[in-house]
């Protein structure tokens, strides 16, 4: 048993322990931190650089105090509006962007980069295996109301190698003139396939414009903004889309979705967002800039924060000998952590561990239960004060085989460090683990 070396480390303890933690829980989350002091700093130093790009990016369009109010009625020169779609094209250092409220969601988002820029023939094509499981209704996997198979689009789709690598004779067979555009999700999502790192996807990117240099090449980023140095966009994406309730929006955006990209990609998602002949030029941000500047302002600490929890988490779950996604050791290319526990009973108390950590309805006890679209019963936990908003801290889980829970975010990396502090008291009280 370690003991507190200093005055300091018994106030925490001691804070820990009012909150539920015990003392035994506390020293094993405190030998696994120690251990993880340089991969830490290699965190920080990565969210030194994005913060200073995201700065200099507000300097260079002048941000000024008149960006951060907003326009009423059709939003014409909505100069904040204007000016921070100028800030998140230079972060991206791509030619234009849409960053809008009227974006609902990240699905939205990606919706409209498809539907905008994929006329009737054309072609889409996902060279890593399934996209996201909302997707599928977008492009008529699921036959949907609206999809893109409705209007006459076609979808193929070429699977990741068993080793996580590209398919490249299977893509190169899969292009064709038709090919009009190529959709590449970053993120695992909720699969088990690697995350892929910017330079994987710089180099895939590569390829099939070697193959069809006309081909629309569109990065799904969702959970990898700021995780890297670069992103898609520098290594060749010709649209770049995201949700800001995840890792641009720092916590505080309260709604909304990006594309970044190619002037022309934009400009078809604009159009198609407000109508032809308006594209951009209409959509009042209303009041709602002042946020999505300040947690684009604080994003890449906020995303360095969930990622150190991310890691922390593997690495106390590895070491309880569990399966964890990625494990503890790899480079992280987004903020996704998964745990398999095996067991129904697992995933139950690691998602009441993480409401009971949440500094919103930390009282209520997450259930699983038949939600619409899902095969199984899925328990989520989240206290957040963005609904739904997953760079706070959340998990979710189906309960079915293999039982794996999907742990991310945490506003701050004190929070992130607590909440899985909390996980690990439950498994621990459900007598699943003995430490
Ligand atoms: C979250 C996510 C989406 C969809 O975003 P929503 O905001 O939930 O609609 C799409 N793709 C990936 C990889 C995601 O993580």
């Amino acid at each position: 048993m370690i003991e507190p070396t200093n005055e300091k480390n018994a106030t925490v303890q001691n804070i820990y322990r009012q909150l539920g933690i015990s003392d035994q829980v506390y020293l094993f989350g405190q030998e696994i931190l120690a251990q993880l002091r340089l991969r830490f700093d290699e965190i920080d130093q990565t969210a030194e650089y994005n913060q200073l790009k995201v700065l200099k990016a507000m300097q260079d369009n002048k941000v000024s105090e008149a960006c951060l109010l907003g326009t009423t009625g059709y939003g014409y020169n909505d100069l904040g509006r204007d000016t921070l779609e100028a800030v998140y094209a230079s972060i991206f250092h791509a030619e234009d962007a849409l960053v809008r409220p009227q974006i609902t969601c990240g699905t939205h988002a990606l919706a409209l980069a498809l539907m905008s820029n994929l006329r009737p023939g054309d072609e889409l094509l996902s060279p890593v295996g399934k996209p996201y499981d909302t997707l599928e209704e977008v492009i008529g996997i699921r036959p949907s109301k609206g999809s893109l198979a409705e209007y006459g689009i076609s979808y193929r789709q070429v699977d990741l190698l068993a080793d996580g690598s590209f398919d490249y004779d299977g893509i190169r067979a899969a292009l064709s003139a038709k090919t009009r555009l190529v959709t590449i999700q970053r993120s695992k999502g909720y699969q088990t396939r690697p995350t892929l790192s910017v330079k994987k996807i710089g180099e895939l990117i590569s390829f099939i414009k070697e193959i069809n240099p006309n081909t629309i090449c569109m990065v799904d980023n969702c959970y990898g903004e700021f995780v890297e140095c670069i992103e898609p966009s520098d290594v060749g994406a010709d649209m770049v889309v995201g949700s800001l309730i995840k890792n641009p929006g720092g916590g505080l955006a309260p709604i909304g979705g990006y594309i970044v990209g190619k002037k022309e990609c934009v400009e078809n998602a604009a159009y198609r967002l407000t109508s032809p002949g308006l594209g951009k030029e209409v959509g009042a941000s209303l009041g709602i800039l002042r946020d999505f500047y300040h947690g684009l302002f604080l994003a890449p600490t906020v995303t360095a924060g969930a990622l150190k929890g991310a890691i922390f988490a593997a690495n106390i779950y590895e070491k309880l000998g569990f399966k964890v996604v990625p494990n503890s050791t790899e480079p992280r290319h987004d903020i996704i952590q998964a745990v398999t526990f095996g067991t129904a009973e697992g995933v139950i108390a690691f998602c009441k561990g993480i409401q009971a950590a949440a500094p919103v309805d930390s009282f209520v006890t997450p259930e699983p239960w038949d939600m619409p679209g899902y095969d199984a019963q899925v328990i989520m936990a989240a206290g957040a004060f963005v609904s739904g908003s997953s760079i706070e801290l959340s998990a979710d889980g189906p309960i079915k085989p293999p039982f794996a829970v999907y742990f991310q975010g945490g506003l701050t990396f004190a929070h992130a460090q607590f909440g899985i502090m909390k996980t690990l008291q439950s498994v621990v009280d459900a007598g699943i683990v003995h430490i």
